[in-house]
C-alpha cells in the first residue's frame, strides 16, 4: 500500500533532540525554541513568532488576545479543519460560516463583507492547500469595518501573496507542525503576531499567566501570576526535532513540488477532457506543494475513484466535512443551516493523493497512471 502520509527525518532530528537532553533542559523556551523562532522572524519577516504545542493552540492564543467574548461573531469559512472554528466557540462566539471560492476552495473573498455585522470581532481566512487566499481583499475590507484578519495558515509555510510570506499580512497567523504538513515536529505549531500591541500578552498567555518571559529577559525582578494563560509552549524535544527540519526546508520543498508537479503533468490531460478539475493556482500566490488534489464531477465517482485506488494499493483520502452542517454546530445553533453550496461540493468531490517527503516519483507517476485508468 502506498500510504497517504508517512513522516520523515531529514537532517539532525535525532542528534538535536539527544544535544537538548544533554544541555540539561527540555521544558520550553530553551535554546531550539529561540533558535526557531529566530529562523520564523528573520526568513518570514514575522513581527513576532511564538511556538506552540499545535496550531490549534496558536488559533486559541489569537481568541484570547483579541478578548473575543459570547455575543462576538467570528467570519469563518465552512470548508477547513475544525480548529479554525473551535478555537473561537472556546471563547464564546458565535461562528458565521462563509462559502468557498467556485475555482479554489479556500474562502470566496467577496463573500465576506455580507457577513459582517456590528458585532463581527475577527475573520479568520485559511489558506487551502498553501494557496494564498487574496488578502488585498480580506485586509481591506477588515480595515474598513476595523476587524481582526486571523490567517489559518497551517498549510502555508514558505507560500507568499505578491510576494509576501503568509501568517505575516494579518493581525496573526497560525502555522502547524502536524506530521501531515510541510515541515513537521509530530504535533507543533506557531503563532505569529505582527501586530505589535498584542507582543508582550502573547509572551504573558503564552507561559502561564506569567511574566516569566520577561523576567528572564531582566524586564522585571520577579515573575508572578498576571494574566489569564495556559501551557502553550512546546518542549524542546519539540523544538529541536523542528530546528533540524527547518535546517531543510529548501529541500523538503524542493521535493514537494518535484512531486506535485509530476501529478500535475501527468494528469493535465483528463483537465484538458473535462474529466477531472486540479489545483488552480492564483497569479498572485505561489505553490508550497502542500497537497495534491482533484475534485471530481460528484460524490459517487470520488467515492469509485478513491475505491478504485484503494484496489489498487493506493490510499488516497477525502479531506473536510463543511462545519457549517457539522453535528456540534447545528446542535449549538438555533439558526437556519446555511446555504454554503461551495463548501458541499468540495466536501462531496475533493480527493488528496499521497504527497510527502519520502514518496518515489516513480510511485507518484504509478498513481497518475492509475487515476488515468479509472477514466479509460
Ligand atoms: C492541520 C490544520 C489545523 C490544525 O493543526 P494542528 O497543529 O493539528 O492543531 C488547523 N487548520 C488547518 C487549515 C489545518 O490544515
Amino acid at each position: 500500500m502506498i500510504p497517504f502520509n508517512k513522516p520523515f527525518l531529514v537532517g539532525k532530528e535525532t542528534q538535536y533532540i539527544e544535544k537538548a537532553v544533554r544541555s540539561g533542559k527540555i521544558s520550553g523556551n530553551g535554546d531550539f525554541t529561540v533558535k526557531c523562532q529566530n529562523f520564523f522572524e528573520t526568513k518570514f519577516s514575522f513581527k513576532k513568532a511564538l511556538l506552540t504545542t499545535s496550531c490549534t493552540d496558536a488559533l486559541e492564543m489569537a481568541a484570547m488576545l483579541m478578548d473575543i467574548k459570547p455575543g462576538d461573531e467570528v467570519i469563518v469559512p465552512s470548508y477547513t479543519f475544525v480548529s479554525s472554528a473551535l478555537a473561537f466557540t472556546r471563547q464564546g462566539a458565535k461562528i458565521i460560516f462563509a462559502d468557498s471560492r467556485e475555482d479554489h476552495p479556500g474562502i470566496n473573498e467577496k463573500s465576506i463583507e455580507n457577513l459582517i455585522t456590528d458585532k463581527t470581532k475577527a475573520i479568520v481566512i485559511v489558506h487551502y492547500a498553501g494557496v494564498a487566499c487574496d488578502m488585498d481583499i480580506v485586509m481591506e475590507v477588515a480595515k474598513k469595518h476595523n476587524i481582526y484578519v486571523v490567517e489559518d495558515a497551517a498549510q502555508a509555510i514558505d507560500s507568499y501573496y505578491k510576494g509576501k510570506p503568509l501568517g505575516s499580512i494579518g493581525h496573526f497567523g497560525a502555522f502547524s507542525f502536524h506530521e501531515t504538513k510541510n515541515i513537521i515536529s509530530g504535533e507543533g505549531g506557531l503563532l505569529t503576531i505582527n501586530d505589535e500591541q498584542f507582543i508582550d500578552r502573547a509572551e504573558v498567555i503564552w507561559e502561564k499567566g506569567t511574566n516569566r518571559s520577561a523576567f528572564f529577559k531582566g524586564e522585571v525582578n520577579k515573575y508572578g501570576w498576571v494574566d489569564t494563560g495556559s501551557s502553550f509552549l512546546p518542549s524542546e524535544l519539540i523544538a529541536a526535532f523542528l530546528y533540524a527540519q527547518l535546517e531543510h526546508l529548501k529541500d523538503i520543498q524542493a521535493k514537494r513540488k518535484e512531486i506535485w508537479n509530476t501529478y500535475f503533468k501527468d494528469l493535465n490531460v483528463l483537465q484538458n477532457q473535462n474529466l477531472l478539475k486540479l489545483a488552480t493556482l492564483p497569479d498572485y500566490a505561489t505553490n508550497n506543494a502542500h497537497m495534491f488534489y482533484v475534485v471530481t464531477k460528484n460524490v459517487q465517482e470520488r467515492d469509485a475513484l478513491i475505491a478504485h485506488l484503494r484496489a489498487n494499493k493506493i490510499h488516497s483520502v477525502f479531506h473536510y466535512l463543511s462545519l457549517h452542517k457539522s453535528d456540534y454546530h447545528t446542535n449549538n445553533s438555533n439558526e437556519a443551516v446555511q446555504n454554503l453550496p461551495e463548501a458541499d461540493r468540495y466536501t462531496d468531490c475533493l480527493i488528496r493523493l499521497p504527497l510527502f517527503y519520502d514518496l518515489d516519483i516513480e510511485d507518484a507517476k504509478k498513481i497518475a497512471l492509475t487515476i488515468k485508468l479509472f477514466f479509460k
